[in-house]
């Protein structure tokens, strides 16, 4: 692992970053490096905006943070496999798990799909965002995964690019070696959609028109049933060790 500062503080900013810059804390930065972290003028945190790496920056501030000026630049900007995780939302919390689950596992981009047995209706897509940026900020990686809106899951099969390899987590596929069967498999050079069901499953139709897609591979996660939370970071800790940066650079 590339060496860096695993304690410092790193906050997620929105502007652009460059030497001598000066950024105004929002309030709720503010907040976070004052009343939470306990920081004050003259400390120093580490920023990241998702395009132009990770710099270090001052604190500012009379009473409590109100600025920050970008010293200087302390990594690169990092990319993340082309790994799409695309699942069926669960309710608030369990949702929020589930997000930053697949944000520490290094998935670019994040699409809710609604199954025949879905259970949340509706998903904050705003609140998906502010969890992709919490554990980011946590975890180091300096690219924020994308978060689309939620489609129905044939209407999303439908647009989706078909030179993408899919991966379909399908508790009744028959269990081998998951890392043979992606590393044997069908090239993902054009990327990887992983898909993971919701908690009652998919409906018989649903699975028929998934694996009617033109690169399925069907992908047992061993032989029990798991949630779809715990489903979701399997599925993604083998991808990555088979086809991903677990592999190491290159
Ligand atoms: N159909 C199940 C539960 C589905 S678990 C039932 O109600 O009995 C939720 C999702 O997690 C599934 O749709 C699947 O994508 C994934 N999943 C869970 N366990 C799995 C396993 N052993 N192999 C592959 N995928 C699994």
């Amino acid at each position: 692992m590339p060496e860096f500062d695993f304690r410092a503080p790193r906050l997620f900013v929105d502007a652009a970053l460059r030497e001598g810059e000066r950024i105004v804390l929002e309030r709720n930065q503010s907040n976070y490096l004052g009343n939470v972290l306990r920081l004050s003028a003259g400390d120093n945190i580490l920023v990241f905006n998702g395009r132009d790496g990770e710099w270090q920056a001052q604190i500012g501030g009379r009473k409590r943070p109100d600025t920050l000026t970008i010293l200087g630049r302390t990594r690169p900007q990092d990319r993340l496999p082309d790994i799409a995780y695309v699942f069926a939302p669960l309710k608030h919390a369990r949702l929020d798990y589930m997000v930053q689950k697949a944000v520490e596992m290094g998935a670019s981009a994040l699409q809710p799909v609604l199954t025949r047995h879905t259970q949340a209706s509706r998903v904050n897509v705003e609140r998906m965002r502010a969890n992709v940026i919490e554990a980011a900020e946590q975890c180091g990686i300096l690219s924020l995964a994308a978060v689309t809106e939620p489609v129905a899951l044939d209407r999303f099969l439908e647009k989706r690019e078909t030179s993408r390899l899919l991966v379909f987590c399908d508790e009744a596929a028959d269990i081998g070696n998951p890392i043979g069967a992606l590393q044997q498999g069908l090239s993902a050079t054009e990327g990887i959609d992983v898909v993971i069901g919701p908690e009652g499953g998919f409906a018989e139709e649903e699975r028929t028109l998934l694996l009617r897609q033109p690169k399925t591979l069907r992908l047992s996660l061993g032989p029990r049933i798991l949630r779809a939370d715990t489903a979701g970071v399997a599925a993604l800790a083998l991808v990555q060790a088979a086809l991903g940066d677990w592999r190491g650079p290159g």
